[in-house]
């Protein structure tokens, strides 16, 4: 069996692009912290089933919770960065964004106590808008991105861009692990988060069976906060946001413990490191 990426993003439940425009970044310090609580019960989960899996962590994050930065480390996960505050990649230039991977950077070092070498842009947002990131991610000495969706959706990605493992700078050695995707009614979802809370766990098995059948490792991602169905709801959130963010939470600890169970896993690290053996 190939051994496909198993990644958590690692943020608060209001830390998301659904409610930027109704909760304030200024006011985060003031809303009800959770993800302590979730993020040990993913730790608990993982623990049960014996896998291991990449954690793409925000500084925003890791400054507040150092000792959960240390738990993932010594349970053997790969501790990497989210960014700093969810800012998402194409919102920003060249040098904002180095400045935002270098806080984050800094802050996951110190409470981890390992060296940093991956990173999730934020809602997937490396794409067409940003051709000057892959190089900066190279620069700033990261050894691979899982950043980009090869998807059209109607808030990110870049269709064109290859599904498999690939070297999106020239003269670099990062490379780039796509988020793999599923097939929905003709459409394309990526495989994770909200789509596998409300969708039938079947969809992400043939998606991940279909990238292992062309030789691709998939890689799959959820949040913390998929699986918290005491989050507090934000009442003047769009319809649609609520209807996204809030169905099925408390499914989701089960439809994962079905997934570890059925396909192999691990550290994203691990898979780009025998994928990169490949491109050599
Ligand atoms: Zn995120």
């Amino acid at each position: 069996m190939m051994r496909n990426g198993l990644s958590v993003d690692v943020e608060e439940w209001f830390q998301v692009g659904a409610f930027e425009r109704t909760i304030a970044r200024d006011d985060w310090d003031d809303l009800e912290s959770r993800v302590g609580h979730n993020t040990g019960a993913v730790l608990d989960l993982f623990a049960e089933a014996g896998v291991k899996a990449t954690f793409f962590t925000l500084g925003w994050v890791a400054e507040r919770h150092p000792a959960l930065m240390r738990r993932i480390v010594a349970e053997g996960h790969e501790l990497a960065s989210h960014g700093w505050d969810h800012r998402r990649v194409f919102t920003m230039d060249a040098e904002a964004f180095r400045a935002d991977l270098r806080r984050a950077r800094g802050v996951l070092e110190d409470a981890g106590g390992i060296a940093i070498t991956g990173y999730r842009a934020p809602s997937f947002s490396i794409d067409r808008r940003t051709p000057w990131a892959h190089r900066v991610l190279a620069e700033e000495g990261y050894a691979y991105s899982s950043s980009v969706a090869p998807i059209a959706h109607d808030h990110y990605g870049w269709p064109d861009a290859p599904k498999r493992a690939w070297r999106p700078v020239a003269d670099a050695g990062l490379i780039e692990l796509p988020i793999t995707l599923a097939s929905l009614a003709g459409r394309k979802v990526v495989t994770g988060g909200g789509f596998f809370r409300l969708l039938p766990a079947a969809i992400t098995h043939a998606a991940i069976a279909q990238a292992n059948g062309e030789a691709r490792p998939a890689v799959f991602y959820f949040h913390p906060w998929d699986m918290d169905p005491g989050q507090p709801r934000v009442a003047n959130a769009p319809l649609r946001s609520k209807l996204r963010h809030y169905s099925r939470l408390g499914a989701m600890a089960g439809k994962l413990r079905g997934l570890v169970r059925r396909h192999e896993w691990g550290r994203v690290d691990q898979v780009v490191a025998a994928e990169r053996e490949k491109l050599s």
